[in-house]
């Protein structure tokens, strides 16, 4: 059945939605997104979402196409008119197109932006099986650009990492910098030894994902013990458990890396709380 989607202003069917060959997003890759998880028909920490988006635009000096209350209102439209239960929303903006190849940005007052929003239904998407069992990952050389704070299209490395993962028989890979564990491809990385949780610290090195933010804070209030700073791969390895966050994967236990197994080789329990805590505060604060 085909989707409907929204392009600038407009809601259409997905086969009646054109962007031009000259969009910066596509020659460029100048262009910024967010991924939000709808789950029971609702927006899943969209506060979040819409800040990181506006500071993402704010750092690229881009200019934003709608305030958030449009944004949700977009959102909660797509929702309705797919139908949608449990899934998510991608919503890409982009500098937009000048009706040309050119390094140098175009004007904003003559060049508007590209906003792009689209549904993906992934009926039970919080019951996923896979958190049951924890995912493998193997460790990789981190060389994407310096302003991983920001969130970009620029998504080929973090697809080229998966596609190595896919064909060493694992699910996913950790990007490593100077010995360091940064984040995974498409998510935050964790680790827990004697009941501390441990993740990077934030800076320009990773994305600030919105549910390690929620995540970090719901573990606060349960009196777990939090660390942020950096790991490697062999202390990750000697861990009790490892896991990652993403919009929409959740908490995600991790139960393999570089071959190597985790604990008991299956989901440790503060992955297993974590995750609960967080799908059900979040359906409770979703929109
Ligand atoms: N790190 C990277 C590189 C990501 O691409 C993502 C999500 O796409 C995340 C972390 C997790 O961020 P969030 O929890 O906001 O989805």
């Amino acid at each position: 059945m085909s989707r409907t989607v929204y392009v600038n202003g407009e809601y259409l069917p997905e086969e009646e939605a054109k962007v031009s060959i000259f969009d910066r997003g596509f020659l460029m890759a100048d262009g910024v997104y967010e991924v939000t998880s709808v789950l029971d028909g609702k927006l899943v920490d969209f506060d979040g979402h819409v800040r990181r988006l506006e500071r993402s635009l704010k750092e690229l000096d881009m200019a934003a196409p709608a305030t958030a209350e449009e944004l949700l209102e977009i959102h909660r439209e797509l929702v309705a008119r797919n139908g949608i239960e449990d899934g998510m929303i991608y919503l890409q903006i982009t500098r937009g197109s000048a009706g040309d190849r050119d390094f140098v940005f175009p004007d904003p007052a003559v060049t508007p932006s590209t906003i792009v929003l689209f549904t993906q239904a992934k009926p039970g998407l919080a019951d996923n099986p896979v958190a049951k069992q924890g995912i493998s990952v193997i460790s990789i050389e981190d060389i994407r650009w310096g302003r991983r704070d920001i969130k970009t299209v620029q998504l080929l490395y973090p697809s080229m990492g998966k596609m190595m993962a896919k064909k060493a028989g694992a699910d996913d890979a950790w990007l490593v910098e100077d010995g360091k564990v940064t984040e995974g491809t498409s998510n935050n990385a964790y680790i827990v030894k004697n009941g501390r949780i441990i993740t990077r610290e934030l800076s320009t090195d990773i994305l600030h994902g919105i549910t390690r933010a929620a995540v970090l804070r719901f573990a606060r209030e349960a009196q777990m013990e939090v660390e942020e700073r950096a790991f490697t791969i062999e202390e990750a390895q000697q861990a009790d458990e490892a896991f990652f966050t993403s919009a929409s994967a959740f908490v995600m236990p991790v139960v393999k890396i570089d071959g190597v197994q985790i604990g008991t080789g299956t989901p440790g329990p503060v992955a297993a709380r974590l995750r609960e805590i967080y799908l059900d505060e979040s359906r409770k604060a979703a929109v």
